[in-house]
C-alpha cells in the first residue's frame, strides 16, 4: 500500500535510532541542531512532530465517544470510529513528545524516560502512513486496530517507568516541575488510551461485520453486555465497583497487616449513571487504600469506612461545568463538557446534548475515622511522589520507593502494595476532572478524614 507520508515514517525511526544513540549532557536546542546537522530528513520529522503538535485540537466529550459506538454497529458506523479517532490522535501523541523534550535533557536522557519519549515516537510513527487519507474499506480498518492495539500495550507501564525515571532524576528537577510535568503528562495519556482503547473495543464488538456483510444480524455478533457502548458503561453502578474494590484493597490489608476493616455504603447504592468503568475502579481503589491504612495505622480498624452515594437530584436543561484546566493547557483538555464547545459542529451538538441530561452526577463521600491529615502534610498531597509511607516499612528500604514502584503495573497504575508510591490522590483527581468532576479532601485532625468524589456521567442515554 504506498502511503504518501512514507518517507516521514522513515524519517521519524531515523530520528528514533539517531536521538538513542545521543548521549551527551546538552540541550534539547543543540541536539535539534545535531539532527539538522547530520540528517535532514530527521529534520523533516522534527518538522512534522512540531506542525502537529501545534495544530488545534477540538475538545471533546463522552458523548462523542459515546456517538461512534451506539447500536446497531455496522460498517459505516465502524469507519466513522476509525477515522475519528486517527483524527484526534497524531496531533495528541505529537504534543507529547514536544513537552518531553522541553523537559531538562539530562531528564530526558535518564533510560526510563527516554524509554517512553522513544514509546511516543515509535506510537506516532505508525499513525504517520494513515495520515492525509481516509480508512476506507474493513481490510483497512482491520490493520489500524491492530496499530490501536499495539499503541495501547506500548504505553501501558508508562506510569512505573515513568516514576521511576523522575525518582532517579530528582537532583536534577524539583517535585514542583515534576508534578506539573506529570500532571499534563498523564492527564493527555488518560484521553489518548481511552480513545484508542474505544475503537479497539467497538472494533472487537463489530465482528463479524464484513465488506459482504457490512450489517449482520445480532445472533452473529460477539456478545458484549447490552449497556457497554465500547468502553464505556451506560448502566454503570458506582455501588458495584465500590465493593469489588473493597475486596481488593482488604486483601492487600491482610497480607500486609493482618487485619481487614469494614466498609457501609448507605446513601443511593442503587444510582446509575454513563461512565467508564476502568477510571472509577482506579480512584475508588486509591481512596480505599488511604482510608484503610489510615484507619489501621491509627488504631482504628475497628470503625467502619463509611461510604455515601448520592446522585444529583434531576434539574431539567441543567448544564454539566467546565472542567477545571488547573496543569494543563488547554490544548491537552480532551474529552471534556463544555457548553459552548463547537456550537457550528453538528458532532458536537449531539455531544452537547447528550452532556445535559438530568441526574448525570453522582457524589461518593468516603468517610474514615483514620486520625485525618496533619496539617503540615495536607499542602502536599497533591503533589506526584509526596507520601508519608515510612520506607522502612518497605522490603529493601532507603531505595526512594522503588519497591512501591515494582509492586504497581496496569493501566492506571493500581497496584497491589497499599501506598508508597504518592501518586494515589493527584491521578485520582485528574482521572476524576477528565470528565467534569472533581475530589476534595476535609481532614478533621485528630479525628479522620472526608473524601468527595464527584463524577460527571452522561445520565440517561
Ligand atoms: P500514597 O498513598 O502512596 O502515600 P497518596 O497520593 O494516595 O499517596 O496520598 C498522599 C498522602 O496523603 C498519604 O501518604 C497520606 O499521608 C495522606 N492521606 C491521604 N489520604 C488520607 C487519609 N484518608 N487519612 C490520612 N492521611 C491520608
Ligand atoms: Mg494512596
Amino acid at each position: 500500500m504506498a502511503f504518501r507520508n512514507s518517507s516521514l515514517v522513515s524519517d521519524l525511526k531515523c530520528s528514533v535510532i539517531s536521538n538513542a544513540r545521543l548521549r551527551c549532557s546538552c540541550t534539547w536546542r543543540s541536539t535539534r541542531r545535531y539532527w539538522t546537522q547530520t540528517s535532514s530528513r530527521t529534520h523533516a520529522a522534527d518538522d512534522e512532530i512540531t506542525r502537529l503538535a501545534s495544530s488545534r485540537r477540538r475538545p471533546l466529550t463522552l458523548g462523542d465517544l459515546l456517538r461512534h459506538g451506539r447500536p446497531p454497529l455496522d460498517k459505516d458506523a465502524l469507519l466513522a470510529s476509525a477515522n475519528f479517532t486517527l483524527s484526534l490522535l497524531p496531533a495528541r501523541l505529537a504534543s507529547r513528545i514536544q513537552a518531553l523534550r522541553n523537559l531538562p535533557f539530562i531528564v530526558v536522557s535518564n533510560p526510563h524516560v527516554s524509554r517512553i519519549y522513544h514509546n511516543y515516537l515509535h506510537s506516532l510513527s505508525t499513525l504517520l502512513p494513515y495520515q492525509q487519507r481516509q480508512i476506507t474499506n474493513l481490510q483497512e480498518e482491520k490493520q489500524f486496530a491492530e496499530v490501536m492495539a499495539d499503541l495501547v500495550q506500548t504505553h501501558t507501564n508508562t506510569i512505573p517507568v515513568l516514576a521511576r525515571g523522575f525518582l532517579e532524576c530528582r537532583k536534577y528537577i524539583s517535585p514542583a516541575e515534576v508534578t506539573q510535568f506529570l500532571d499534563s503528562h498523564l492527564r493527555a495519556r488518560i484521553g489518548t488510551r481511552l480513545i484508542a482503547e474505544q475503537h479497539l473495543a467497538l472494533h472487537f464488538a463489530s465482528q463479524p461485520i464484513s465488506d459482504e456483510d457490512p450489517n449482520p444480524p445480532p445472533e452473529r455478533r460477539e456478545s458484549v453486555p447490552s449497556n457497554y457502548i465500547g468502553v464505556i458503561d451506560t448502566a454503570l453502578r458506582p455501588e458495584r465497583i465500590i465493593r469489588s474494590c473493597e475486596d481488593f484493597v482488604g486483601e492487600i490489608c491482610e497480607l500486609r497487616y493482618g487485619v481487614r476493616p469494614r466498609l457501609v455504603i448507605d446513601g443511593q447504592p442503587e444510582a446509575s449513571f454513563a461512565h467508564v468503568p476502568v477510571h472509577i475502579e482506579y480512584i475508588i481503589t486509591e481512596l480505599l487504600k488511604n482510608a484503610f491504612r489510615a484507619v489501621i495505622e491509627s488504631g482504628n480498624e475497628r470503625e467502619p469506612i463509611e461510604v455515601t452515594i448520592a446522585a444529583a437530584p434531576d434539574v431539567p436543561g441543567a448544564h454539566v461545568r467546565e472542567m477545571p484546566e488547573s496543569g494543563e493547557d488547554s490544548s491537552e483538555a480532551d474529552l471534556r463538557f463544555s457548553k459552548s464547545d463547537g456550537a457550528d459542529d453538528p458532532i458536537a451538538h449531539e455531544a452537547i446534548k447528550l452532556s445535559r441530561p438530568s441526574s448525570q452526577s453522582i457524589t461518593i463521600r468516603l468517610r474514615d475515622r483514620g486520625g485525618g491529615i496533619p496539617p503540615e502534610v495536607l499542602p502536599h498531597i497533591w503533589s506526584y511522589s509526596f507520601t508519608t509511607f515510612s520506607e522502612d516499612d518497605l522490603p529493601g528500604s532507603d531505595n526512594g520507593n522503588l519497591d512501591a514502584l515494582n509492586t504497581i503495573s496496569g493501566a492506571g497504575g493500581n497496584g497491589s502494595s497499599i501506598a508508597g508510591l504518592g501518586y494515589g490522590l493527584p491521578l485520582s483527581r485528574a482521572y476524576a476532572e477528565y470528565f467534569g468532576g472533581g475530589i476534595a479532601v476535609q481532614s478533621l485532625w485528630g479525628w479522620g478524614t472526608d473524601v468527595y468524589l464527584t463524577l460527571q456521567g452522561v445520565g440517561k442515554i
